[in-house]
C-alpha cells in the first residue's frame, strides 16, 4: 500500500479501491473528492457497499478548499 501523507484539516481528491472479497466494488477504483483529512491527518474512507476501510491510491489537495459555513 502507498504511504501518502495528509496535512490535517484539509480537503482531498482521492481515487481509491476495495480490497474486500466479495464486494462488487473489490478492484474498482473510484474517485472520492473533498475527503476531509480530519484533525489529525488521517482521513476516513469508507466503501459504502461493504462498510470497509478502502485503500487510498492517489490523493491531491482539492482545489480551491471546499468552504465550509
Ligand atoms: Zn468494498
Amino acid at each position: 500500500m502507498a504511504i501518502i501523507s495528509f496535512d490535517p484539516s484539509t480537503y482531498y481528491d482521492m481515487t481509491v479501491t476495495c480490497h474486500v472479497t466479495g464486494c462488487r466494488n473489490n478492484g474498482r477504483i473510484w474517485a472520492c473528492n473533498s475527503v476531509y483529512s480530519n484533525a489529525d491527518g488521517s482521513p476516513d474512507v469508507i466503501d459504502g457497499r461493504c462498510g470497509t476501510p478502502v485503500e487510498i491510491l492517489t490523493a491531491v489537495k482539492t482545489d480551491p478548499q471546499p468552504i465550509m459555513s
